[in-house]
C-alpha cells in the first residue's frame, strides 16, 4: 500500500507535522512537477527531496557539493533505516563500482553524488538505464556565477541532465536569496515552471549580538568560559588570526582546532571531524570552513572582526542552533576590521584575472556589501530587523532577542537604592572596622544567608536585605553606576568598596542619581523549550548519547538531536510508545535506541542524583 507523506514523516523521521514550506515543494515533486526551494539554513531543506525520494517509484539522485555534507546525510539516512549511498572522490574505486552495482541492483533509493562525478566513466552509461524519477541539486547556488560560491562542476549537471533519455524531476535547494541567484538557478538549470517557495529568513532561536571589545583576545575567552559545555564556530578574517586565535585557546585549557587554506588537505579533514565528532569542541577557522558542514548542534557562532558582507555574516552565523535550540551569534567589532576588510576586497579584486571594467564593478558591489555589514555593526536598531530589512523581508520594530532589543535601557530614578546601598558601605566598615568587596556587599543588600555573612554577624546589620526584592543584576548596575561616578571607590588590590567624599552628596544633600537600566526583557518564545526539563536529565541523556555515537562511530546529532534529546527530557518517556512520541524518533532510531534511553530515564527517575 502506497505510505503517505505523513506515515512516511513520522516513520522515518520521527515528526508529526511538516515546516513551513516542506509540504508545497514536496507535493510539487510528487506530482510531477520542478521544485525551488529557498529556506534559511535549519530550516528542513533535506527533507523536502527526502521524502519523494522515498514515495517515487525511481531512484533519487542528489548532487551535492561536498564530501563531508554528502557523508553525513547518508550517515544520518542509514541511521533513521532508508537504504542511501554517495558517489564521490573519496571512494576507492573498487567502492564506488560497489556502489554502481548496488545501485544497479536496486538496492538504494537516494542516492548523493557529487558534480564532477556525473559524467565520469560509467555513470552515464549506469543512469541512462537506471529509472531516475528525481534529480535533487542541494546548494544550488553553487551553480551562479553571482554567488559566493560558484563552482564550475556544478554546471555539468545541465549537461549530465541532457544525455538522459528521459527527463526526471529536478529540484533546487538553497539558502542564498538574492534574486540574480535565484533567476540563474531557474535558468541554468532550465527548470520548467517550477513551484517556488520562499520560506522566511528571520531564525528566531539566534540570538544576533554586537561587542566593541577593548580586548578581542579577552572577550572571547570570557565568553567561551561561560560555554564550556557547548559546541561552537570562531570565525576570524585572516589565517594568521586563526593561528594565534586557536593557539591562544588551546594554551587556555579549551579544546579547539583549527581550519583555514593554508593547511594540508589531510589536516583540514582531521580538524573538521574532530569537530564534528566533538572531539574539539572549538572551532577557530576562516571563512573557508562551513559550507555543508551539518553539525545541528552549534550553539554559538562568534565572529572575531567583521565579515566582508552581510550575506557571509547571515550565512556563518547561521550555522549555529540548525536544530532550533536557542544559540548565540557574536560579532566582535573594532574600527580596524573595517580597513581589513578593505584590504580583503582589494587583494582578492588584484588577484582575479578580469578586465578593468568588469574589476570595477566587483569592487563597488563588494564596496556596498561591506557598507551594509559596516551599518549592522553600528546599528542602534534591532540588529534581527536589520538582516531582514536586508533581505527585504518585514519584521516588526523590537524581536526581543538580539543585543539592541535586550540592551533596550530606560533611565530609571534610583535614588533611593543608590543610598541604601551607599549607607550598607558605611555599616560594614562601622562593623568590621574595614571594607568589603562587591559581592560580600550585594549579598548583605539582598539578604543572603551565606556562611561567610552570618560569621561576620552582617545580617545584624540594619541594611540587612534593604533590597532583597531587586534583581541581582540591577543592583550590581546601579553599584558599578557609583563606582564609574567616582561616588565609591574601589581598592585595586584588595577589590574592597569605601565611600569617597562626594557620596555625601547623595546621602546627605539630595543629589537625585539617574541610571540607565535594562527595561524588562520580554520572554522570548523558544521553540520545544517547555519548563520541565530537569537539567541534570538532559546532561545524563547527552552523556549517553556520546557513548553510544562513540561505538558506532557516528557524530553525536546523528543518534539525536539536541532538540530530540530536551524534548525527551521533558516527556520522559517509560515504555516504547511514549519514546516514540518524542519529537525526531522514528521506527528505526526507536529499535535501535529506545532500550538504553528508557532505562537511563528510569534510573534518573529512581536516582535523580545518579
Ligand atoms: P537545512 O538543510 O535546510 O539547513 P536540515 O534539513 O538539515 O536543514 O534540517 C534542520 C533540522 O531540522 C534537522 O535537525 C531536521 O531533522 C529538522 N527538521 C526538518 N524538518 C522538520 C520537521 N518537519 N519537524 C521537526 N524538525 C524538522
Amino acid at each position: 500500500m502506497m505510505q503517505d507523506k505523513y506515515e512516511i514523516l513520522n516513520r522515518y523521521f520521527g515528526y508529526t507535522s511538516f515546516r513551513g514550506g516542506q509540504e508545497a515543494l514536496i507535493d510539487a515533486q510528487l506530482s510531477g512537477r520542478d521544485a525551488l526551494g529557498i529556506m534559511p539554513t535549519g530550516g528542513g531543506k533535506s527533507l523536502c527531496y527526502q521524502i519523494p525520494a522515498l514515495m517515487l517509484p525511481g531512484i533519487t539522485l542528489v548532487v551535492s557539493p561536498l564530501i563531508s555534507l554528502m557523508k553525513d546525510q547518508v550517515m544520518a539516512l542509514k541511521n533513521a533505516g532508508i537504504q542511501a549511498a554517495y558517489i564521490n572522490s573519496s571512494l576507492t574505486p573498487e567502492q564506488q563500482r560497489k556502489v554502481r552495482s548496488n545501485l544497479w541492483a536496486g538496492m538504494y533509493k537516494i542516492v548523493y553524488v557529487a558534480p564532477e562525478r556525473l559524467l565520469g566513466e560509467g555513470f552515464v552509461a549506469l543512469a541512462q538505464k537506471l529509472n531516475i524519477s528525481l534529480v535533487a541539486v542541494d546548494e544550488a547556488h553553487c551553480i551562479s556565477q553571482w554567488g559566493q560560491d560558484f563552482r564550475p562542476s556544478y554546471l555539468k549537471i545541465v549537461e549530465f541532465l541532457d544525455r538522459l533519455p528521459r527527463r526526471p524531476v529536478i529540484a533546487a535547494f538553497t539558502a542564498t536569496a538574492t534574486a540574480q541567484v535565484r533567476q540563474d538557478i531557474e535558468r541554468i538549470l532550465g527548470l520548467r515552471e517550477p513551484v517556488r517557495v520562499v520560506t522566511g529568513f528571520d531564525r528566531p532561536n539566534l540570538k544576533y549580538q554586537v561587542l566593541r571589545p577593548w580586548d578581542k583576545s579577552s572577550a572571547l575567552s570570557k565568553l567561551l568560559s561561560l560555554r564550556r559545555q557547548e559546541a561552537g564556530i570562531v570565525y576570524c578574517a585572516t589565517r594568521k588570526d586563526v593561528e594565534k586565535v586557536c593557539q591562544e585557546l588551546q594554551e587556555q585549557g579549551f579544546s579547539a582546532t583549527r581550519y583555514h587554506a593554508g593547511l594540508s588537505d589531510q589536516e583540514r579533514q582531521q580538524n573538521q571531524d574532530d569537530f564534528i565528532y566533538d572531539r574539539a569542541s572549538i572551532m577557530v577557522a576562516t571563512n573557508a570552513f562551513g559550507m555543508g558542514i551539518d553539525k545541528s548542534n552549534v550553539s554559538f557562532v562568534i565572529h572575531y572582526a567583521m565579515p566582508k558582507s552581510l550575506e557571509a555574516y547571515y550565512q556563518e552565523a547561521g550555522r549555529a542552533g540548525r536544530d532550533g535550540q536557542p544559540a548565540d551569534c557574536v560579532l566582535f567589532f573594532t574600527p580596524g576590521d573595517i580597513h581589513t576588510a578593505l584590504f580583503l576586497i582589494q587583494n582578492s579584486a588584484e588577484n582575479q584575472e578580469l578586465d578593468p571594467q568588469e574589476r570595477d564593478r566587483i569592487l563597488k558591489q563588494d564596496y556596498a556589501r561591506l557598507k551594509a555589514m559596516e551599518g549592522y555593526c553600528k546599528t542602534s536598531k534591532c540588529l534581527r530587523g536589520y538582516i531582514l530589512d536586508y533581505f527585504g523581508q518585514s519584521h516588526p520594530p523590537h524581536c526581543s532577542n538580539c543585543g539592541t532589543c535586550l540592551a533596550n535601557t530606560v533611565e530609571e530614578d534610583v535614588t533611593t537604592h543608590a543610598q541604601m546601598i551607599l549607607s550598607c558601605i558605611r555599616r560594614i566598615r562601622d562593623r568590621l572596622g574595614y571594607s568589603v568587596g562587591a559581592t560580600l556587599l550585594l549579598g548583605v543588600l539582598r539578604g543572603s544567608r551565606a556562611q561567610r555573612l552570618t560569621e561576620l554577624g552582617l545580617h545584624r546589620l540594619t541594611t540587612y536585605g534593604l533590597l532583597k526584592d531587586q534583581p541581582a543584576q540591577r543592583v550590581r548596575l546601579i553599584l558599578e553606576y557609583l563606582e564609574a561616578e567616582g561616588y565609591v571607590h574601589t581598592d585595586s588590590v584588595h577589590r574592597s568598596m569605601d565611600l569617597t567624599q562626594k557620596a555625601g552628596e547623595i546621602l546627605f544633600h539630595g543629589r537625585k542619581v539617574l541610571v540607565r537600566l535594562p527595561k524588562e526583557p520580554q520572554q522570548v518564545p523558544k521553540e520545544n523549550a517547555s519548563p520541565e526539563v530537569s537539567q541534570s536529565l538532559l546532561t545524563a541523556l547527552k552523556e549517553l548519547r556520546s557513548r553510544l555515537a562513540k561505538s558506532q562511530g557516528v557524530p553525536a546529532y546523528i543518534v539525536f538531536s539536541d532538540a530530540t534529546l530536551t524534548d525527551m527530557a521533558a516527556k520522559r518517556p517509560s515504555n516504547l510508545a511514549e519514546f516514540m512520541g518524542v519529537s525526531g524518533v522514528g521506527e528505526s532510531k526507536a529499535r535501535r535506541y529506545a532500550k538504553p534511553f528508557l532505562e537511563r530515564i528510569q534510573t534518573f527517575r529512581e536516582r535523580p542524583d545518579l
